[in-house]
């Protein structure tokens, strides 16, 4: 058993927006269960739950907020190397500088040097848990997912596939396509801390033969995840719209080969209509919100007024690398900003909305948690959830400590750490209760050695 002493931000796991709790000076408490699994068994203020706790080891983290490790709802870690690169847009940016970079990690060696790196940068930010895009080939994930297990991190990945529409080197073939995904799912799903997602790239990339093999699958193995993009940029739609003119909408094509229902998280989600939302909300599938992508390909703004009135489920992603950053503070301002605007990026107007500190830090922890139907696992700090968790300097540059010591509420003070933070503020990260281990780590003070830095 171990226990920290810091400031605290936890949620409750199952509410369907932001339920916080804050403790100014709080105990948490980790313990592992009958199998071994590190656990939060308690949290809340310190004076009421030292006492009862008082034989147990304290980390004494005074100054320090510790919050949920975050989770990126839509990441591509085959683009870690794309991350920065300058195109006109989607489709031009695929063709110029991702299918070349992904044709690489037909290289076992490649796919896993790179998987080692984006667990160190992901951790380097506070992220402990990813929905993460391989490339077509099976031994991205196996290279992904290799890592993670060897880590403890809790992962869930896949093959993309992509059988059209993609150059040679990540075209894949449609029935080895499906085999291989059957056989990752037996590899890798329910392992350790790991899960899979059945992977259709997005809508153009795939043959109906291979969207219909992938529903089956998705049918057969209801508690494997469904990842994938939609409605993100206007060209990608217009493409959608003469690939299949039989179907309503984009996201229509996806409810009629079965990849809509609870545990499917599709990335953007911009260019929704009425009927598209309501369709979410019934089938439970999620959007994974990715403002710095939107942001850096110019594909258009999130309407988070429209998509909290329909109910639709949704959570925080960075999509690099389409993204602009790993961390979540850069994912986190974004979405602010996207928020405030009053277009959608067609010309479409939209209501503008000032999304709080604490729903911003819900939508990339216990939000995006929900999204994956993971609540009571990771994303909360709730007692029996995963102990993965971040300790954050509020002081760690000099404009985040003049700033934050003059926040008059904690929402206040939690809006200027989303605004100013960066990585510099994470100071460690925590993964099932014992420090990540990361290129970090050697700078952070012994766990036991009492206030760090
Ligand atoms: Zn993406």
């Amino acid at each position: 058993m171990q226990s920290w002493r810091a400031s605290l931000l936890w949620f409750d796991p199952e509410a369907d927006g932001p339920r916080p709790h804050f403790e100014s000076d709080g105990l948490l408490v980790t313990a592992a269960d009958a199998a071994g699994v590190q656990r939060v068994v308690a949290v809340g203020a310190y004076d009421t739950l030292r006492p009862r706790y008082s034989d147990v080891a304290v980390h004494d983290r005074r100054g320090r907020l510790i919050a949920p490790g975050f989770i990126d709802l839509h990441i591509h870690y085959p683009q870690t190397d794309v991350i920065g690169s300058p195109a006109d847009g989607l489709l031009p940016w695929l063709e110029r500088y991702t299918f070349p970079q992904e044709a690489r990690f037909a290289d076992p060696g490649h796919a896993a040097s790179v998987a080692r790196f984006f667990f160190d940068e992901l951790l380097r930010h506070g992220v402990t848990t990813v929905l993460a895009f391989g490339t077509s080939h099976p031994g991205s994930v196996d290279a992904l997912l290799g890592e993670a297990q060897a880590r403890g991190l809790r992962c869930i990945a896949g093959k993309s596939l992509q059988d059209r529409h993609s150059p040679d080197g990540v075209r894949d073939e449609t029935e080895a396509s499906l085999r291989d995904t059957e056989a990752l799912i037996a590899r890798w799903h329910g392992r350790d801390r790991l899960g899979y997602a059945i992977t259709p790239r997005f809508a153009p990339s795939c043959s109906d033969a291979q969207l219909h093999g992938a529903g089956a699958l998705a049918a057969r193995y209801s508690d494997v995840w469904i990842q994938s993009h939609v409605a993100e940029n206007l060209d990608e739609l217009r493409w959608v719209r003469a690939l299949y003119p039989q179907d309503r909408s984009y996201l229509a094509v996806y409810e009629r080969f079965g990849l809509l229902r609870r545990r499917a998280v599709y990335a953007h989600g911009i260019y929704l209509d009425d009927a598209d939302r309501a369709l979410l909300a019934r089938t439970g599938a999620a959007v994974a919100v990715s403002p710095t992508s939107n942001l850096f390909l110019g594909s258009g703004f999130f309407d988070y007024a429209a998509a909290r009135e329909a109910g639709v489920t949704l959570g925080l992603a960075s999509d690099v690398g389409g993204g602009m950053s790993f961390s979540p503070f850069a994912t986190m301002r974004a979405a602010y900003t996207v928020g405030r605007a009053s277009v959608r990026g067609d010309g479409a107007a939209k209501r503008g909305v000032s999304l709080a500190a604490t729903d911003l830090w819900w939508q990339h922890t216990a939000g995006a948690a929900r999204a994956l139907g993971l609540a009571w696992v990771v994303g909360s700090l709730a007692p029996g959830s995963e102990a993965d968790f971040v300790v954050l300097d509020p002081a760690a540059t000099p404009l985040l400590a003049r700033r934050t010591a003059q926040a008059a509420s904690f929402e206040e003070w939690l809006f200027a750490l989303i605004l100013l933070a960066d990585d510099r503020a994470v100071t460690e990260v925590v993964v099932a209760g014992a420090p990540a281990s990361h290129a970090f780590t050697e700078a952070t003070p012994d766990l036991h050695g009492g206030r760090a830095r």
